[in-house]
């Protein structure tokens, strides 16, 4: 047993305490040069403590903040962990990854953080009950209402991430967890494990979460897994065989503790049967499919493992990519020069050889030796390094191994198809993807893949000329669309905004009054107690509003100078406002009608208030609906209620009024939400 004691010693973070590593010590060579740099444990975590310290303390302190605190607290971490990124990247090149690769797990989940603290202020309320979709007229006049909402869930969000980003990987799944308001223990790989344990040391320094909001576990995770229940989520990311394991356990099963599994697929590229060689597209999918086998050696969830060439340009891709490839040196990830560094352990290494000899009995290596290429740099022989290597098969659809087989590495095969029908069925051998990518300038060869192989895949990326200069890339899993896949790929999904942070809160169906579910979401509606006895909201600061504050003006007659002037004032002489005889054969109207717009700007004549005051501007108008024509003659008058506030800065926060215009015989006319920016 070598002493391993002089190493650095990988800690847990459990019940606010650093705990040193126990039990039989788990080594961690450096990827590059082979050394032993970490020791992480083996001991099984305490499973009670840990569970303990999340729901009593970071469960409660963070529910009892809004949605807006949270995301505020989400972007100040994002904005230090930014500032302190370099200590990051310094470790993160024993991993075998570049200084590019540090921006995407580094920076990447930095901004994935910051998206996700954008969208928890605009997209969510700054209260603690998130509204879902709008509310149903479950009664006939209106005195029973059904609305959905989401709450946060009381247990833990149990992290398990993969080896590759050991930042974003943590990041991507830490940013929803603290918008929806639930602790989360994050269980990092061993492999890469210090990485993440020195992001923590760094959040805990930030000092800006609760205390029990975060904890991690390096090592193993013991039998926590049989701790957990009903108001718990386990999201994974790593191997299809771990996943299973991890989610037969008996006690998740029995609980339905919610399990979201991210895990290997076979992802794919298409070049479109338009795309041939001297086109944009081409040059495009030649330069993507390089990308994703050399950016992290290919050790990337959503890298490209097939290519799929129109049989007519088989050679022709073979021929452009293995020129590139040829220019991408490998070697010591801390040389600018390096454009591919190692794998992360000498363990990867050997997995993925021993699948490139899977593969090699379908296909066969047309580019990349793994017995002869260079490694670029200093004392790197015990480094774990490939180089890229590139297969060919000739008849995918016998192939078995080319569809389910996943070197996690440098690696990807090319295979012809005949029409865009086969690629989408090869496309779908793989058996459910995180992503498949599509390089055409033709929508209808988009249609057709999209039609016949959407429901196997989590995302589909199409590129071209268009887009070219702004799109995102194949392999770039964005905080706002959602990450993910079915079957092979896990059957989970995360990210894609608001969606994400709603994995870990419960959607509840809410019954009642329009009082009662207004009491609920802090938002009125329709129906709920309407409260007049204040002086003119325009008056009145964005403080001193309250939702149910309302307006009632009019009544104003309308008349046929009326429409005549706005129809003449703004060119907009429709039949139907300005001729009796052909109005009143159109089905909807009874005759002349006045404009739907010059109710609007009756409406705001009626409830505007003219001085300067706290409303700021008027920034827009949502679900407007014109419900009943307007005839000269018929009068008008408009209700303006405090529907919901949003406090942007500072300074001055949204306020959502409902604005309801009425005839005579008290007729809903139009009914619309009005947005203003006021004064705080
Ligand atoms: P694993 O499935 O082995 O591990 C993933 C995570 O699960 C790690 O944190 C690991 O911890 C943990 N884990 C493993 N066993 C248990 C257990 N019994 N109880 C609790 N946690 C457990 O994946 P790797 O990270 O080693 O990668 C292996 C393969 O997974 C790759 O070769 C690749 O095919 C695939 N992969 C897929 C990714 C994706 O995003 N789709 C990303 C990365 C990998 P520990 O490291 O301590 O064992």
């Amino acid at each position: 047993m070598p002493d391993t004691s002089a190493l650095t010693a990988v800690h847990s973070f459990i019940a606010g305490r650093w705990i040193p590593p126990g039990g039989e010590a788990r080594i961690i060579q450096s990827a590059i040069t082979g050394a032993p740099l970490y020791r992480a444990g083996s001991d099984a975590p305490d499973a009670a403590a840990i569970l303990g310290w999340a729901t009593d303390k970071g469960g409660p302190a963070l529910r009892a903040m809004t949605f807006h605190d949270r995301a505020r607290m989400v972007k100040a971490l994002a904005l230090w962990l930014k500032e302190h990124r370099q200590q990051l990247y310094d470790l993160s090149f024993d991993t075998g990854a570049t200084q590019k690769d540090h921006l995407i797990d580094v920076d990447g989940g930095i901004g994935t953080m910051l998206v996700f603290a954008s969208k928890g202020r605009r997209e969510m309320p700054a209260g603690q009950v998130y509204i879902d979709g709008a509310a149903e007229q479950i009664s006939r006049t209106g005195t029973f209402m059904g609305q959905h909402i989401a709450v946060p869930l009381q247990g833990v969000a149990v992290q398990i991430n993969a080896f590759n980003f050991p930042v974003w990987g943590m990041l991507e799944k830490l940013a929803p967890a603290l918008i929806a308001g639930v602790p989360s223990v994050v269980k990092p790989a061993t492999a890469t494990s210090y990485v993440t344990e020195a992001c923590i040391r760094l959040i805990l320094q930030s000092g800006l979460l609760p205390e029990g909001a975060v904890q991690l576990i390096t090592g193993g995770t013991g039998d926590m897994l049989d701790h957990l229940g009903g108001q718990d989520v386990v999201s994974f990311t790593g191997s299809a065989k771990t996943a299973l394991k991890l989610r037969s356990n008996p006690r998740l099963l029995a609980g339905a503790t919610r399990f979201t599994a991210e895990q290997d697929s076979l992802n794919a590229s298409v070049l479109g049967t338009d795309a041939g060689p001297g086109t944009p597209e081409f040059d495009l999918f030649v330069k993507e499919v390089h990308r994703e086998m050399t950016v992290k050696a290919g050790q990337k969830c959503t890298a490209i493992r097939r290519v799929m060439v129109p049989e007519r340009h088989v050679e022709a891709v073979i021929s452009a990519l293995s020129g590139r490839l040829a220019t991408t040196t490998v070697g010591d990830p801390r040389l600018d020069t390096t454009g591919m560094g190692a794998l992360v352990s000498q363990e990867q290494k050997s997995d993925v050889l021993s699948k490139c000899t899977q593969l090699g009995k379908e296909a066969e290596r047309v580019f990349g030796d793994p017995e002869s290429f260079s490694v670029e740099g200093e004392n790197l022989q015990k480094g774990a390094f490939l180089p890229p290597m590139l297969f060919y098969c000739t008849a995918p659809d016998d192939a078995a191994h080319l569809h389910d087989t996943e070197a996690f590495g440098p690696v990807a095969t090319v295979m012809g198809y005949r029409n865009t029908a086969h690629a989408a069925r090869l496309l779908n051998r793989g058996k459910g993807s995180l992503v498949a990518s599509v390089f055409t300038g033709d929508p209808e060869v988009a249609r057709e893949i999209t039609l016949a192989s959407a429901a196997f895949h989590g995302r589909l990326y199409f590129n071209n000329r268009a887009s070219m200069a702004e799109a995102t890339g194949h392999g770039a899993p964005l905080p706002h669309m959602i990450h993910g896949g079915p079957g092979r790929a896990g059957g989970g999904e995360e990210l894609g905004g608001v969606r994400g942070v709603l994995h870990y809160m419960q959607r509840t169906a809410i019954q009642g009054s329009p009082d009662i579910i207004s009491g609920i979401t802090g938002q009125w509606m329709p129906g709920a107690t309407e409260d007049q006895s204040k002086p003119h909201p325009f008056t009145r600061p964005f403080g001193d509003l309250a939702p149910g504050d309302t307006l009632t003006a009019g009544p104003r007659r309308i008349t046929t100078e009326d429409i005549e002037t706005f129809a003449h004032f703004t060119g907009d002489m429709f039949y139907a406002h300005m001729d009796e005889t052909t109005a009143a054969a159109n089905p909807f109207f009874p005759g002349r009608v006045a404009h739907g717009y010059l109710l609007l700007s009756f409406a705001a004549g009626m409830f505007v208030h003219p001085d300067p005051g706290p409303v700021l501007a008027n920034t827009g108008l949502d679900s407007l609906r014109f419900r009943a024509p307007v005839s000269p003659g018929d009068e008008i008058s408009v209700t303006l209620t405090v529907k919901a506030k949003t406090p942007r800065t500072g300074d001055y926060g949204e306020v959502r009024w409902h604005v309801k215009l009425t005839n005579a015989d008290d007729a809903t006319v139009a009914e619309y939400d009005l947005l203003t920016m006021n004064a705080v």
